[in-house]
């Protein structure tokens, strides 16, 4: 699998492998409609998750908005080799496609969307470094520190897999 340019190359998936391999072409641009929709999806994941999500934890909240809003247009046959729709590839699409597609979207996107997102944040949460010209000793203000790990409820024989 290989993203160049705006197209990205996958291992057939189709029904009976009826193509050597399958491309995915994304759009030139967000539409506006997805780029906002992506912005509210990392502030409502960034919310609910709190300060110590891991970018796998986002990507539930925002990698639907790239397989709804990024694509343009794919090679994709069903069974009876007909073009699968764009709005049909969650329902056909194996998981695995799908998230090597939305991937491929947060390269390309991904930063498009959070900019005005990060703006918007630092706007509402201004920093330090302008705050007063005659501050006397500016290099040991305060900072703040992430919390350390949350209390997590204790999870009796946690071993993982
Ligand atoms: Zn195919």
């Amino acid at each position: 699998m290989a993203l160049v340019g705006r197209v990205l190359t996958v291992e057939c998936p189709c029904a009976g492998t009826p193509h050597e391999a399958d491309t995915i072409t994304f759009r030139p641009v967000m539409p506006l409609a997805g780029g906002v929709a992506g912005m509210a999806a990392i502030a409502a994941g960034a919310q609910a998750l709190g300060a110590n999500f891991s970018s796998i934890q986002l990507a539930e909240y925002v990698f639907p908005v790239y397989l709804a809003h990024a694509i343009e247009a794919w090679t994709f046959t069903g069974a009876d080799g007909a073009p699968v729709p764009l709005t049909d590839g969650d329902a056909v699409l194996p998981f695995g496609v799908k998230y090597a597609i939305a991937d491929a979207a947060d390269d390309l996107f991904g930063e498009e969307i959070s900019r005005p997102l990060v703006a918007m944040i630092s706007r509402s949460y201004p920093s330090g470094p302008t705050a007063s010209s005659t501050s006397p000793n500016r290099s040991s203000g305060r900072r703040r520190r992430p919390r350390s790990a949350p209390s997590s409820p204790a999870t009796s024989g946690a071993t993982g897999p």
